[in-house]
């Protein structure tokens, strides 16, 4: 029985209302034309007002838009929809992480985590795919079938959903508690960048969500080819997964390591566009008990990132259940660190977040991809008897 297959036939009916919140600025002014909204030559004002009602003001209701004429409001209700997606379950850790399973089409549930106290007020972990085609073998999203890639407005759905329940509408100019996002949920963003990019350029808009692109990391397990495309589309910030120093190791850990060795991965590195002092790469490196991370091991990584505006985050490793892999002692991770620390390079460890509630990096969607194949497996049954 293929899952897939299923999920394929759940895919919505393509006359599915479009979701403006999902478009960019350009897109949304044609959504307008096109739909009959206004005449060309309005576009611009009609969808600026338009944009900021979603993007500042957050509104899931068009009524609400007051500067618009109430004919127009009508028009745009008919035509599109501003709704949020389903949420399946919100989880909230004791220590003050939020987890939230989204569904925004039937079959497709995406998590967000928000995590309170990182970066300069709190994170929000997105997610750009259902699952990864990449095996990195420390990691559980890994071992779960690639779903599809998310779209643009599932991708900005998720930025919503945590803003509705930290009650951060309109977008407050200062004192956020949302003021960092990272593309470190489940899947590769580098497979998806169109989607990852066109979500950026909706998040960062000054006259909406207003996160500053230098508050938005995107990590990657290495697409050499796409981090150029990633740097000019976006200005984002890099993170890295390295977690090895040498090729057989990572070929190992990341298989995606033997399409992209360490060598092109470093000099795509060392050219991502607009890197400086100011905007540094950020190594993460899981740490993994008598795998990778002996005092030589902290030595080579030295050597390999010598001269790089860099940080490394180290990651004590967070285990789920079927793993080999086990985290390196505290202190094994304290003398990592210190040996990085003494050649120059920032390297905070990064304290496990929300392990309560299956939120830390690499346990994403274990628990509700198993709900969502069972669910799905019923649906399939309940087709099957109404046949
Ligand atoms: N696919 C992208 C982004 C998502 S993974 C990437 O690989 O970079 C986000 C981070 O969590 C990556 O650095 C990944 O290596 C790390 N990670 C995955 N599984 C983990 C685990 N079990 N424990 C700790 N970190 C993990
Ligand atoms: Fe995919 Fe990143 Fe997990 Fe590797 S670490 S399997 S690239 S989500």
């Amino acid at each position: 029985m293929s899952i897939t297959l299923d999920l394929t036939r759940t895919t919505p009916a393509p006359r599915s209302p479009v979701n403006l919140a999902g478009l960019t600025r350009p897109d949304l002014r044609q959504a307008m034309i096109d739909g009959g909204i206004c005449p060309p030559e309005k576009a611009r004002m009609r969808a600026s007002q338009v944009w900021r009602w979603i993007h500042h003001y957050g509104v899931t209701d068009f009524a609400l838009m007051s500067d618009v004429a109430k004919d127009t409001r009508a028009k745009l209700a008919e035509t599109f929809t501003l709704a949020r997606p389903e949420i399946v379950e919100r989880q909230v850790s004791k220590d003050g992480t939020r987890k939230w399973l989204i569904r925004t089409a039937p079959g497709i549930e995406v998590e967000a985590v928000y995590i309170p106290d990182v970066g300069r007020a709190g994170a929000l972990c997105v997610s750009s795919q259902v699952g990864c085609t990449l095996n990195c073998t420390f990691c559980h999203t890994g071992t779960q079938k690639l779903v599809r890639n998310l779209t643009t407005a599932e991708i900005v759905a998720q930025v919503q959903v945590a803003r509705d329940d930290l009650e951060e509408w309109p977008s407050p100019s200062e004192d956020r508690r949302l003021s960092n996002i990272v593309f470190m949920g489940m899947g590769e963003p580098l497979y998806n960048l169109d989607a990852v990019s066109d979500a950026i350029d909706i998040i960062s808009d000054p006259e909406g969500i207003s996160l500053s692109r230098r508050r938005i990391t995107v990590s990657t397990s290495g697409v050499v080819p796409q981090l150029e495309p990633l740097g000019t589309r976006t200005q984002a910030m890099l993170a890295i997964s390295l977690h090895a120093t040498n090729d057989a190791l990572r070929d190992v850990l990341v298989p995606l390591n033997k399409k992209y060795p360490l060598d092109q991965l470093m000099a795509g590195i060392r050219a991502y566009p607009g890197l400086s002092n100011a905007r540094r790469v950020t190594f993460e490196y899981v740490m993994l008990k008598g795998v990778n991370d002996s005092p030589a091991e902290a030595r080579a990584l030295v050597r390999l990132i010598d001269g790089l505006p860099a940080k490394v985050n180290l990651i004590p490793f967070n285990p789920w259940p079927g793993t080999d892999y086990e985290c390196s002692d505290w202190k094994t991770i304290e003398t990592f660190a210190a040996i990085l620390n003494k050649a120059g390079f920032a390297s905070p460890i990064r304290t496990p977040r929300g392990r309560d509630i299956l939120a830390a990096c690499g346990q994403l969607k274990s628990e509700s991809e198993k709900l969502r194949a069972s669910a799905v497996r019923k649906a399939e049954q309940a087709t099957v008897e109404a046949a």
